[in-house]
This record gives structure tokens, C-alpha cells and sequence, in this order.
């Protein structure tokens, strides 16, 4: 379940090569990267041997495939905060703090200041999860 958008990118086709078809700007979508030959297991996480790079997870944000998932929650709760209802500086937020985890059920729209209080405080994500 974890990885089924990652299974539905493009560019998950080995055939291709280099997952990241060569732009390492997108090269930082983990789960795209733990299937290319060219991703070493390092103590640290994950390592580019072609480009020489630390993968890092945040990275995924720029892809299309993000923005098209992110579009459709913000769609879904109808463009405003899960907490506060407020509709300005709006983001999509993991429940579960996986950033991997991008299933519908896991992610949830919340404003900047909503969004810096569940990181921050002990807000229990479980409550917004049911909250629907
Ligand atoms: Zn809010
Ligand atoms: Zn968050």
C-alpha cells in the first residue's frame, strides 16, 4: 500500500536507467531511488553513485507526480485547514510523519500555523485521521 504511488511513476521502468532519467533534481524521491542501480545504502541513508549526492526525501516535493497528489487533497478538503478552517497558506501534511506514505487516507490539508503546531506540539495525529 506504501508504495503505490511510487509504483505508478514513470520513471519507475528499469529499462530507463537512471530512475531519475538523468535529472538529479528529481533524483531525490527515496522510494524511486531505492530501486535504481545506481542508489548505495549508506550509513547515512541513501547515496547517489552517479551524481555523487545524499538522496534525500524532501527532494520528491518538486515532482510533478507530488504536485498532482498534493492538488487533489487540497481539493478534497475543499482548500481549507483541517483545524482552524482557515483557507490562507495552505499545506499537505503526513499524518503519520512518513514522507513516503502519500495514500490519501495519510495526508491532510492544514495551514502553516496548524501545520507548525502538529510538528510541534503533541498534537495526536490520529485525531485529524478520524476527524472526517
Ligand atoms: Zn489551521
Ligand atoms: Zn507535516
Amino acid at each position: 500500500m506504501k508504495n503505490e504511488i511510487q509504483l505508478s511513476l514513470f520513471a519507475f521502468d528499469i529499462s530507463t536507467g537512471l530512475l531519475c532519467r538523468e535529472e538529479p533534481a528529481s533524483n531525490g524521491f527515496r522510494m524511486l531511488c531505492y530501486q535504481c542501480p545506481f542508489s548505495e545504502k549508506r550509513k547515512r541513508g541513501l547515496f547517489c553513485s552517479k551524481y555523487r549526492i545524499m538522496i534525500r526525501a524532501r527532494s520528491k516535493y518538486g515532482l510533478p507526480q507530488w504536485k498532482k497528489t498534493r492538488q487533489a487533497i487540497l481539493d478534497r478538503d475543499h482548500r481549507s485547514c483541517h483545524i482552524c478552517r482557515s483557507g490562507d497558506f495552505l499545506s499537505v501534511h503526513h499524518v503519520d510523519c512518513d514522507p513516503t506514505n502519500d495514500v490519501p487516507e495519510n495526508l491532510v490539508t492544514l495551514c502553516e500555523r496548524c501545520h507548525a503546531l502538529v510538528h510541534t506540539t503533541a498534537i495526536d495525529p490520529g485525531s485529524l485521521r478520524s476527524h472526517r
